[in-house]
C-alpha cells in the first residue's frame, strides 16, 4: 500500500455546485486507477444527524447498512464507489461536541479549559485518520460541507490545515467555484479570486480548482484563475453542465484530471479501467427505447427528497438500456377519485409510490395503487407504499372497508398496518425508528424471488409501521401473496399481487441502488414497463 493520502474539497461562493458529485467523482476516478478511497463528509449544524429533518429542507435522508441516517451526499458516494460506508464517514458539528462535551464530563481533560483548537480539531483529526485506518483506504476524501466562510465549517477546514502542517506532501485541497457570465457571455472570475483570497487566509492553498459554469470554461477565464489563484493552468477543471452526473468521472478524465491529481500527490496507478462505467453512461446518454415511470409523493416539488428511488431509476435503465422518462406525480392530486388518477396516469408505463410520513396525501397514493391493481399497471411500493399497497388491497378486496394504518387513523377498526412492537415503548425521535440493512427470506415462485433470483436478502429500512401480524392471515386467505419476511418470519417484508406486478417492500431497496449494480426490484419493474408499453395497453 502506499502512504495514504488526504483529498479535501471545499465548496466557495455559492452552495448547490454539486461539491457531492464532484468528490463522488474523484473517488471513482480514483478506483479506476486500482486505488481504494474512502470518502468522509464534514457537516457543521449541530443535529447529531440528519435523522429528524424535514426533506423539504434538507433533501432525502440517506440510510446506511449501519442504520446511520445521513446526508443525500452519501448516496452520491455509494452510487458512484460501489461500497458500503459506515456511519463513522459522516462527521457532524452533532456528533463532535457531544463526544468532546461527553469527555470532558467523564473528566478527559482535567484541569484543562476545553478549546476549538487544539481540542476539537485534534478530535476531528483523530477521526479522519481512523476512518483512513479502519477502511485501510490508500485516499481519505474528504467533502466539507457549506461553503467556505461559514462559520459552521471554519473548525473543520482549521483542522484540515494542521493536518496538512502534520502531514507535509500528503493532503492536497480542491477549491470548487462557480463562474458567473454577463449578458455579453464573458466569464467572471472576480468571484472565485476572491472565494480564493478567504481560503488563503484560513492558510490553505488550493492546488486545484473546477469550475462549474454554464458554458466551456474561457481560455482568458483559465489564464486569470491561474494568475490570480496561484495554480498552474492545467491544475483548472472545467466542469460543465451534463447529461447525466454520471459522466463526471469520464469528462474530468479527459482533461486529464487523474494524471494532475496523481502527481500532485505522488501516487501511482495500478489499474486502468473505466470501460464498463462508460459503457454505462453511454446507454443513459444514448438509450434504446423509452418508458414513462410515475412517482407519486407528496414531496415532488424538491425532487431531492426522493433523489435515491430517481437515481435507481436511472440505474435500472442503464442496465436495460431503456430511458425511463420520470412523472412527478403530487400525490394529493390523486384524491379526487378514479378519473384525476386515470388522467395523471395516461401513458405512464409503471408506477412507485416511494416511503413517507404523514396523513397528507395517503388516500391519493391508496387511489393510485387501487387503479394500477384494476388496469394491470406495475407498480413497486416502497415502504409507506407497501403499507397503502396492503391497506388498498385490505379495503377493496379482503373486505376490510375502513382499514388504515395507526399511522393515519388511530382508531381504525381494522389496523392493517400498525407500530412495531419495540417502536410502542419509544419516545425519543432521533434514530429510533427500525433503521439499517435487515435480512429478508423471500418465497419461491414469487415475483420479488425472481426478480432478486435468491432466497436471502438484505435491504435497508427506515420506518416504525408494518403489516399488523393479526391481519395476516385475512390479507393472505384473499389473496395477497406474502412474497418476504425477516428470517424469523415475524414481520412482512415484502408483498405482491397475484394478477399483475404490483410487488412492494417495507424496505428501501433505492438505497443500495447503484450504477454498476442496480437493485433487482427497479430492474424487474422497467421490464414490467417495457413489456406494457410494447404490448401498448
Ligand atoms: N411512515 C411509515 C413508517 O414509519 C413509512 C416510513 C417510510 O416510508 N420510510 O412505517
Amino acid at each position: 500500500m502506499q502512504a495514504r493520502k488526504y483529498i479535501v474539497v471545499v465548496g466557495s461562493l455559492m452552495s448547490g455546485l454539486g461539491k457531492g458529485i464532484i468528490t463522488s467523482s474523484i473517488g471513482r476516478i480514483l478506483q479506476s486507477k486500482g486505488l481504494s478511497p474512502i470518502p468522509i463528509k464534514f457537516d457543521g449544524y449541530l443535529n447529531v444527524d440528519c435523522g429528524t429533518m424535514n426533506p423539504f429542507r434538507h433533501g432525502e435522508v440517506f440510510v446506511l447498512d449501519d442504520g446511520t441516517e445521513c446526508d443525500m451526499d452519501f448516496g452520491t458516494y455509494e452510487r458512484f464507489l460501489n461500497i458500503d460506508l459506515n456511519g463513522k464517514c459522516s462527521i457532524t458539528g452533532g456528533k463532535l461536541f457531544s463526544r468532546l462535551i461527553e469527555k470532558e464530563r467523564r473528566g478527559g481533560f482535567l484541569g484543562r479549559d476545553v478549546q476549538f483548537v487544539p481540542h476539537l480539531t485534534d478530535e476531528i483529526k483523530t477521526w479522519v485518520r481512523a476512518v483512513g485506518e479502519e477502511n485501510k483506504a490508500d485516499v481519505v476524501l474528504i467533502e466539507v460541507g457549506g461553503t467556505v466562510g461559514d462559520l459552521e465549517n471554519g473548525y473543520f477546514i482549521e483542522a484540515m490545515r494542521q493536518l496538512a502542517n502534520e502531514e507535509p506532501g500528503s493532503v492536497i485541497f480542491i477549491q470548487l467555484t462557480y463562474l458567473p457570465a454577463l449578458s455579453a457571455g464573458e466569464q467572471k472570475t472576480k468571484p472565485t479570486q476572491h472565494a480564493n483570497r478567504l481560503i488563503q487566509s484560513m492558510g490553505i492553498f488550493p492546488r486545484i480548482i473546477i469550475v462549474r459554469e454554464g458554458s466551456p470554461l474561457t481560455s482568458e477565464a483559465r489564464e486569470k484563475i491561474s494568475l490570480y489563484c496561484s495554480v498552474p493552468k492545467g491544475n483548472i477543471f472545467d466542469d460543465p453542465d451534463l447529461d447525466t452526473i454520471y459522466q463526471l468521472p469520464i469528462i474530468l478524465e479527459k482533461q486529464k484530471f487523474s494524471e494532475v491529481l496523481m502527481g500532485e500527490l505522488g501516487l501511482k496507478a495500478s489499474n486502468e479501467d473505466m470501460k464498463k462505467w462508460s459503457s454505462l453512461v453511454q446507454k443513459i446518454i444514448d438509450p434504446k427505447d423509452e418508458v414513462n415511470v410515475a412517482i407519486v409523493g407528496k414531496y415532488t416539488a424538491v425532487k431531492d427528497a426522493y433523489v435515491s428511488v430517481k437515481e435507481a431509476i436511472v440505474h435500472a435503465g442503464a442496465h436495460l438500456n431503456l430511458k425511463p422518462n420520470v412523472i412527478w406525480v403530487e400525490s394529493t392530486d390523486l384524491e379526487g377519485g378514479e378519473g384525476a388518477v386515470k388522467k395523471a396516469f395516461t401513458n405512464i408505463d409503471a408506477v412507485i409510490v416511494p416511503g413517507g410520513f404523514g396523513t397528507r396525501g395517503t388516500e391519493g397514493k391508496i387511489n393510485a395503487a387501487k387503479y394500477c391493481r384494476e388496469n394491470k399497471v406495475p407498480y413497486l411500493g416502497l415502504c409507506l407504499g407497501c403499507q397503502l399497497q396492503v391497506v388498498e388491497f385490505a379495503r377493496n378486496i379482503a373486505g376490510l372497508k375502513d382499514a388504515n394504518s395507526t399511522e393515519f387513523d388511530e382508531k381504525s377498526p381494522a389496523p392493517v398496518i400498525d407500530f412495531l412492537p419495540e417502536q410502542k415503548k419509544i419516545k425519543e425521535k432521533g434514530a429510533t425508528m427500525r433503521l439499517g440493512a435487515y435480512d429478508c427470506i423471500l418465497k419461491k415462485g414469487t415475483r420479488a424471488h425472481e426478480a432478486y433470483g435468491t432466497d436471502k436478502i438484505s435491504e435497508r429500512h427506515r420506518h416504525r409501521y408494518e403489516v399488523n401480524p393479526d391481519y395476516r392471515k385475512a390479507l393472505e386467505d384473499a389473496g395477497l401473496v406474502i412474497s418476504g419476511t425477516s428470517p424469523d418470519g415475524s414481520i412482512v417484508e415484502m408483498v405482491e399481487w397475484k394478477d399483475s406486478f404490483g410487488v412492494s417492500t417495507q424496505a428501501h431497496p433505492e438505497l443500495k441502488s447503484r450504477l454498476e449494480r442496480p437493485a433487482p426490484l427497479f430492474v424487474a419493474l422497467l421490464k414490467e414497463a417495457a413489456k406494457r408499453k410494447k404490448k401498448g395497453a
